[in-house]
């Protein structure tokens, strides 16, 4: 028997390689295929080394790639033959640090199959131990203080490893091999329940508790993953109202958590694709239609018939909810903070501003040293669309279609993000906030630092928002100022296009039309924009269509009064203020005629095209909402009282590159005398716009050849108009780009931000 001749082969990876698994995996791979040789982990990726016959590695190569452990991702595989070095086995070696080298961060895993089997095995030692974890799932993210990935890096670098787990972890046949986060409860982080006049308890006594509070009504403080919860029964709407009261939260509605599907599906209705999204890794909130016959608390979500739920993603959760005769099926989880401040994470923090609102604190001892908010999808059109990007997918890379050298986008002012580059990685931060509080300005901050330390970037371009007084602006004008770096200031609809285009790999040279729809953003002329029909590319931009510019009486502050922004649509387009119509009757007689000599004077009236305020001008006139306690709230409203059987519309007037809506409402008032219900006059105002937005591309082919329509803003939250938008453009040959990895709002803007600056900067 003559063997065959041992060669060797140098393999290198790049991707999510890091602490998922891999390395074992490697190791079994080799003993499959009779492999001598190592693995080890790199600050860039893993590094193999193996000696055998070349069937063998080859086979070995192929399996790499075929058999990727679940939470793994390989972005870049090089291989080179190599002479053999007569290893006798094959082994894991240690880690080789680099100073500058990176590699992506895992994001925040939610329990796997095998964890929660042994999390309620009554034989297993883990039996219900509420932080147990493995390879293929639990923190990572929200843990890791600086790569490489190794227990002291991360917030578990206080617990000891007993025996047990310490053989664990040490054994690549091991699910818990180089689990960083492995505990258990002799030797893991332990939860604790506390509450005033309540001794302080700890373990499933402790769970136990919490329950007990959940079920008389009382509102609890979790501590999560990535931060504090509030719960409360959903059931219960006195436990909901006095939740809402507490936090002094607006109408905005609350998310939900279940057990499991099952406990889901009792009260929302979800396809294969949605139950896909809630079952994910990921466990993000999705966003589903509730069932006529569920009793979930009105106060959950006023004025919606859509809930955001989510199913238990730890083990803590599992057990907090775990399901039992007369306890509820739902608890409300909502951020836990006073509203519009940022998530509380830190213990100390936590206590003091969680104090006033809940009752009891389910609490445990492994520090959080990122916060992340939990992510929020819905699906559209047989896929995921992001409202949300933040746990289970941050710092998840965007992958770029080119390489450049870094670049910081400091995102918009609203649902903030930013992100940084790295070679062909976008990595878009977790959600910010809305950058109006110092809380939220330092977490903006501190984040912009962890994510540089993290995957070692030093930007060497700035991009921002054309904005002057967006925070974040303000910070990346200092920052090129002090470090003497170029800053491109783009404009927010231009990023927006930008962002859909990068969502979906756009690298192609020709424009495309964009349909940036919003609430507001600052315009080069100074007007705030948001209703732009736009051809363009990463590069530039034209603006060859845009809604017709209507005073905003007030300036910001008119996104809490829809009422007014209706008589000041009306005001521009010369229609007279009857005294019937429902925002009329809204304001009293002194408010009008302030309003008017406003309007006549140009007093705070800045000039709009925002597409957001025409929805909410809507809804005020054909009385949805009259006041909104949220920005968005009448359009919302709005969308839902849309009839999806209406077929009727109105018809804007498309000239000399403006829209004008005079005779839309025109003929919604005509109709609205006429008696026709409000669900219908809705979804004609709704077609007029999808109808619109077809027209003017069909006009923009015309005139351009473009072909391709790229529908990215906040408005596109609206699910009616996009599906109906969809359906036209497509009908008609349009190709139409929607976003699918990151929100279609500004928490999207960062990425747009950073194309844009790549483009003008490195390519000409
Ligand atoms: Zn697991
Ligand atoms: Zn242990
Ligand atoms: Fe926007």
């Amino acid at each position: 028997m003559s063997a065959d001749p041992i060669t060797g082969c140098q393999v290198h990876i790049q991707g999510i390689v890091q602490g998922v698994g891999f390395r074992p995996f490697i190791y079994l791979l080799s003993m499959r295929y009779h492999l001598t040789g190592w693995v080890r982990n790199t600050s860039s990726g893993v590094e193999i080394e193996v000696n055998g016959c070349p069937d063998d590695i080859t086979a070995f190569l192929q399996a790499i790639r075929a058999e990727t452990p679940p939470l793994a991702r390989i972005d870049r595989f090089e291989t080179a033959p190599c002479a053999p070095d007569g290893y006798s086995s094959f082994e894991i070696i240690e880690s080789l640090p680099q100073a500058d080298d990176f590699i992506p961060v895992s994001p925040d895993m939610s329990i796997c199959p095998d964890c929660q089997r042994e999390l309620f095995d009554p034989h297993d030692r883990r039996y219900r131990y509420p932080f147990i974890n493995c390879t293929n799932c639990g923190p990572r993210f929200t843990i890791i203080q600086d790569i490489p990935y190794d227990r002291p890096k991360t917030t578990m670098a206080g617990f000891n490893m007993c025996a047990p787990c310490r053989h664990e972890y040490v054994d690549p046949l091991d699910r818990r091999f180089h689990a960083q986060p492995t505990a258990c409860p002799d030797c893991g982080p332990q939860v604790s329940f506390v509450a005033e006049d309540t001794p302080r308890v700890d373990g499933d006594e402790a769970i136990r508790l919490a329950r007990q509070f959940l079920r008389q009504g009382k509102i609890l403080a979790v501590k999560g993953l990535g931060g504090y919860h509030l719960a409360c029964d959903a059931f219960n709407p006195q436990a909901v109202d006095e939740l809402r009261r507490r936090k002094r939260r607006s109408d905005r509605p609350f998310a939900l958590m279940a057990f499991d599907l099952d406990a889901a599906l009792r009260h929302c209705t979800a396809d294969a694709g949605e139950r896909a999204l809630l079952e994910s890794r990921q466990r993000p909130i999705v966003l589903l239609e509730q069932k006529p016959s569920s009793l979930i608390a009105a106060q959950v979500a006023p004025g919606q018939q859509s809930l955001g739920i989510m199913l238990a993603y730890t083990p803590l959760h599992l057990l907090l909810l775990e399901p039992e005769e007369g306890f509820p099926d739902l608890l409300v989880m909502t951020s836990g903070n006073l509203s519009e401040e940022p998530i509380a994470y830190q213990d100390a923090d936590a206590k003091i501003r969680l104090q006033g609102i809940a009752d009891g604190f389910l609490l445990h001892d492994r520090p959080i040293h990122m916060r992340v908010d939990d992510s929020v999808l819905r699906e559209v059109d047989g896929g995921p669309y992001p409202i949300r990007r933040s746990r289970g997918y941050a710092p998840d890379p965007i992958l770029l279609q080119r390489e450049f050298p870094p670049i910081l986008g400091a995102g918009a002012e609203l649902k903030n993000t930013f992100c940084v580059t790295r070679e062909k990685y976008a990595f878009l931060s977790h959600h910010i906030g809305d950058l109006e509080n110092l809380e939220t300005l330092q977490s903006y901050q501190e984040g912009i630092q962890h994510f540089e330390r993290l995957f070692r970037v030093k930007p060497e371009v700035l991009a921002c928002d054309l904005h002057p007084d967006y925070l974040s602006s303000v910070y990346a004008h200092q920052r090129a100022a002090g470090q003497n770096l170029p800053l491109y200031q783009v404009q927010h609809h231009h990023a927006h296009l930008a962002a859909c285009l990068a969502d979906n790999g756009w690298d192609s040279p020709e424009p495309v039309i964009g349909l940036s729809f919003d609430g507001t953003g600052y315009g080069p002329d100074g007007a705030i924009w948001g209703g732009e029909f736009l051809v363009g590319d990463y590069h530039g931009y034209q603006r060859p269509y845009h809604l017709a510019y209507a005073p905003l009486p007030g300036g910001d502050a008119s996104v809490h009064r829809p009422a007014r922004m209706a008589l000041a649509h009306l005001w521009q387009a010369g229609i007279e203020w009857e005294a019937g119509l429902p925002p009329v009757q809204d304001l009293c007689a002194e408010e009008r005629t302030v309003l008017r000599s406003q309007l006549e004077h140009h007093i705070n009236t800045p000039l709009t095209s925002s597409l957001g305020r025409l929805f909410d001008a809507a809804a005020a006139l054909i009385g949805v909402r009259q006041k909104a306690t949220y920005e968005g709230q009448a359009a919302i409203e709005l969308e839902i009282a849309a009839d999806p059987h209406e077929q009727g519309l109105y018809e804007l007037e498309i000239k000399d590159g403006l829209v004008d809506p005079g005779p839309l409402w025109q003929a919604l008032i005509a109709d609205w005398h006429n008696g026709l219900p409000v669900n219908r006059l809705s979804a004609r105002f709704h077609n007029s716009i999808a109808q619109l937005s077809l027209q003017i591309c069909r006009i923009l082919r015309t005139d351009t050849n473009v072909r391709n329509v790229a529908l990215s803003g906040g408005v596109w939250q609206n699910r009616y108009l996009l599906e109906r938008s969809l359906r036209l453009l497509r009908e008609d040959g349009f190709h139409v780009l929607l976003h699918r990895q990151v929100p279609t709002n500004d928490g999207g803007i960062a990425l747009g931000q950073i194309m844009v600056a790549a483009y003008n900067h490195f390519i000409h």
